[in-house]
C-alpha cells in the first residue's frame, strides 16, 4: 500500500493525510516520511520508526499522518547471503543478479553489521513548502561505523516512475533503534537479506486537500529524483 506519489513529494505535497495506525493495517514493513517533511519513517516488524534532521529516532504517536510512505506485510520469497564488504552499488548489482523478477515490486530486508552506514534526514517544513529538491539542500548527514542493525527498503519496476522511485530505496535502523535514515551508501560487514516479491498495489491519495489538488504532477520530474536519492 501506498500513501500518495512520489512526484507530489517533490512538488512539495508535504501535508500529511493518512495516520501511521492506517498504515500498520495495511503492512508491517515499508517507509516514507512524515507531515511536514519531518525526517524518515521505517516500518520494521510493525513498528513505526521517526529518524528526524537531528538524528534522533522515536516512534511517534500513530495518529501522526504521512504524505508519503509505501508499506507491505513482508513475506520472504528469498534469503541471500551477500559478501562482506560491499558497498550500496555493489549490494544493488548482487540483487540485479539474483532477483530478475524486474518487473514487480521487491522487499527488501537486510539485517547486518555494517562497516560504515551513511544516511540522511531532512527538516520539517512550513507552508508554503519548497520543493524537495530544495530541502535536500539543507539534509542532515549521519556517518555510522561499525553498526548493527537493518536496511528496509524497496526495488520499484522502471513503470512506477512518477509515482514511486523506480529502482532502489532504501531505509536503515539500527539494531538498538537509536540511529537511521534514507541510506545514502554503506559498507556491509556481514549480513543476511531476505527479499519479498509483491505483485499487488495500492495507491492511497489525499481525499480533501486543496494544496494538492493544486499541485502541477505533469512535468517530468526524474531529473529532481535524482538528485534527492543519492
Ligand atoms: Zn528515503
Amino acid at each position: 500500500m501506498q500513501v500518495c506519489t512520489i512526484d507530489a513529494l517533490l512538488a512539495g505535497g508535504f501535508d500529511g493525510h493518512v495516520e501511521c495506525r492506517e498504515l500498520l493495517r495495511h503492512g508491517d514493513f515499508g517507509l516514507g516520511t512524515f507531515d511536514r517533511l519531518d525526517g524518515e519513517m521505517v516500518v520494521l516488524d510493525g513498528i513505526v520508526y521517526q529518524i528526524k534532521a537531528d538524528g534522533s529516532v522515536t516512534r511517534p504517536d500513530l495518529g501522526l499522518k504521512t504524505p508519503f510512505a509505501a508499506v507491505c506485510r513482508f513475506e520472504t520469497t528469498k534469503t541471500l547471503e551477500p559478501d562482506g564488504g560491499i558497498d550500496l552499488k555493489t549490494f544493488e548489482g548482487f540483487l540485479e543478479a539474483c532477483i530478475p523478477d524486474r518487473n514487480v515490486f521487491c522487499a527488501i530486508r537486510l539485517d547486518g553489521t555494517f562497516a560504515e552506514m551513511t544516511t540522511r534526514s531532512v527538516p520539517a517544513q512550513d507552508p508554503p513548502y519548497p520543493l524537495l529538491v530544495d530541502v535536500a539542500k539543507k539534509q542532515s548527514v549521519f556517518r555510522f561505523e561499525n553498526i548493527r542493525g537493518t536496511i528496509v527498503g524497496f526495488r520499484c519496476p522502471s513503470f512506477v516512475q512518477g509515482i514511486n522511485v523506480p529502482g532502489y530505496h532504501l531505509h536503515f535502523i539500527s539494531d538498538d533503534r537509536t540511529r537511521g535514515g534514507h541510506i545514502l551508501n554503506f559498507r556491509l560487514a556481514t549480513g543476511t537479506c531476505r527479499i519479498g516479491l509483491c505483485h499487488r498495489f495500492l495507491l492511497q491519495l489525499p481525499e480533501s486537500n486543496r494544496a494538492f489538488q493544486d499541485l502541477d504532477l505533469s512535468k517530468d520530474r526524474s531529473a529532481e529524483l535524482q538528485t534527492i536519492e543519492r
